[in-house]
Formats: C-alpha cells, sequence, structure tokens
C-alpha cells in the first residue's frame, strides 16, 4: 500500500454525531473534501464547527456515523485491525497545538519513537536525522524538549510525525501556542514539506496562516466549502 504513487485523499459525505443528554449532536454533516498529494489545505470555521472532529476521523482516531474516507483506492473507514494500526501508524503523521513530546527523551529519540511500532526501524536513525534537518533543527538533535523554544518543539513534532514517511500530515492548531514570528515559519515550512509530495491539512483560526497556505476549507453547520480568504471565523 504504501508508495504506491499518488495517494489522493477523498473526504465523502461525512456525518458525525455525538449523543448528548439533550438528544444527538450533529457535528458534521456531509462534510466533503478531495486533497492530491503535495496539497497544503487549510481548514477554517469557528469553535466547535467540528474541526478536530474531521481531522480525528481522517486520521482514523475517531469514526464516522456515515460516509467514507479514502487514501488512494483504501476505503480507511472500513479497516479494523492490524490494517487499521499499519494506517494509523504509517499513513498519517499527526502534529497538535501541544507539541506531545516526551520529555525524557532527545528530540532525535522522539524523532524515532514511531517507528517502534510501525516496525520501521532500520536506517531510522539516519532519517531522523536527515528530518531534523530538513526542519532546521539539526544541531538540537540531543536536547530535551525542555531545552527547546515553543517553535523548535513544533518543528520535533512535524519531524516524528514524518519520520514513517506518510501520504498524510495532519495538524491541529499547529501554531496555537507560538508567537506570530515562529507560528509564521512553522508555516513556511509545512508549505515546504508538502513539495516532497505529503499532502497537509492544516486546522487553524489564524487567518493570516491560512493565506500561506495552498487553498482553505471552511467548516460551518456540519459542511466544508472553498474559503475565499476574508475575516477570521468567530
Ligand atoms: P472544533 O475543533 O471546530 O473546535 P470539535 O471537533 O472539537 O470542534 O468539536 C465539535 C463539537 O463536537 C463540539 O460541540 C464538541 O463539544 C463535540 N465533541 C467533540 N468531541 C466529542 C466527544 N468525544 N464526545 C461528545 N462530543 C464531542
Amino acid at each position: 500500500m504504501k508508495n504506491d504513487g499518488a495517494r489522493t485523499l477523498t473526504v465523502t459525505g461525512l456525518t458525525k454525531e455525538y449523543d448528548a443528554p439533550t438528544g444527538p449532536n450533529r457535528v458534521l454533516a456531509g462534510a466533503s473534501l478531495t486533497a492530491q498529494p503535495g496539497e497544503t489545505v487549510a481548514i477554517l470555521g469557528p469553535s466547535g464547527s467540528g474541526k478536530s472532529t474531521l481531522l480525528n476521523i481522517i486520521g482514523s482516531l475517531d469514526r464516522p456515523t456515515s460516509g467514507s474516507v479514502r487514501l488512494g483506492d483504501t476505503d480507511v473507514t472500513s479497516l479494523d485491525g492490524p490494517a487499521l494500526a499499519a494506517y494509523r501508524a504509517s499513513d498519517v503523521g499527526f502534529v497538535f497545538q501541544d507539541h506531545h513530546l516526551l520529555p525524557q527523551l532527545s528530540a532525535l529519540e522522539n524523532v524515532l519513537l514511531p517507528t517502534l511500532a510501525a516496525g520501521t526501524g532500520e536506517g531510522a536513525e539516519e532519517r531522523a536525522r536527515e528530518l531534523l534537518s530538513r526542519v532546521g533543527v539539526a544541531e538540537r538533535a540531543d536536547a530535551f524538549p525542555a531545552r527547546l523554544s515553543g517553535g523548535e518543539r513544533q518543528r520535533v513534532a512535524a519531524a516524528r510525525a514524518l519520520i514513517n514517511e506518510p501520504a498524510l500530515l495532519l495538524c491541529d492548531e499547529p501554531t496555537g501556542n507560538l508567537d506570530r514570528e515562529a507560528g509564521d515559519r512553522l508555516i513556511e515550512l509545512l508549505t515546504g514539506l508538502a513539495e516532497d509530495g505529503v499532502t497537509v491539512l492544516v486546522v487553524t483560526h489564524n487567518t493570516r496562516q491560512a493565506a500561506m497556505l495552498g487553498r482553505g476549507l471552511l467548516l460551518t453547520e456540519g459542511t466544508l466549502a472553498p474559503w475565499e480568504g476574508g475575516a477570521e471565523p468567530a
């Protein structure tokens, strides 16, 4: 399945309902999108509109109520068992608002961690060092997270997300804890990484940073529509 050429992400008619005391809470109501390898796509929308839910379903951390997610020829929503574990471990990389680096491991060791789960250890250290260099923190390989700046931590988190060469890089408010300068630099980095062929989806509130990405989609009332730029959604 891996490295089988262009793997288009096709999300079709996703719905998601959560049970709430007052009845079902319908968060997604037929959200669809298509993204090609190498594309960078911002996902905007009001707080609580379902952006994280959408990203989590694409990354198979959550299941939709109905609808499908396809990566190339694979129907992700129908995977289970070892195939689902393999998808999570090696087809998808996540970057969250909080870096989630393990404090007791160095930057290099954090980047190597996903290779243990995916069983892709051979040549891993060399790849990890290359990635740390690619994200601009090669000289920080032996530093522990507490010694890194916020921007450096997110760069290490991006390197960790890419170590298993995923088709999708899913970023949920990756610049939310960064100052403007570090945030802009991270977005620039993500756009550069996409040139290697990964599809990058970035949930963000920041319309300036969204405008730095290839295109934007606006999630409102459970569906996605092209974002035409303009003011930050409430
Ligand atoms: P956003 O990322 O756009 O802020 P979320 O996807 O986090 O939105 O949440 C969308 C809605 O779904 C919110 O109303 C939230 O309370 C609800 N929600 C999210 N996750 C759960 C869950 N695990 N159980 C119940 N409701 C949830």
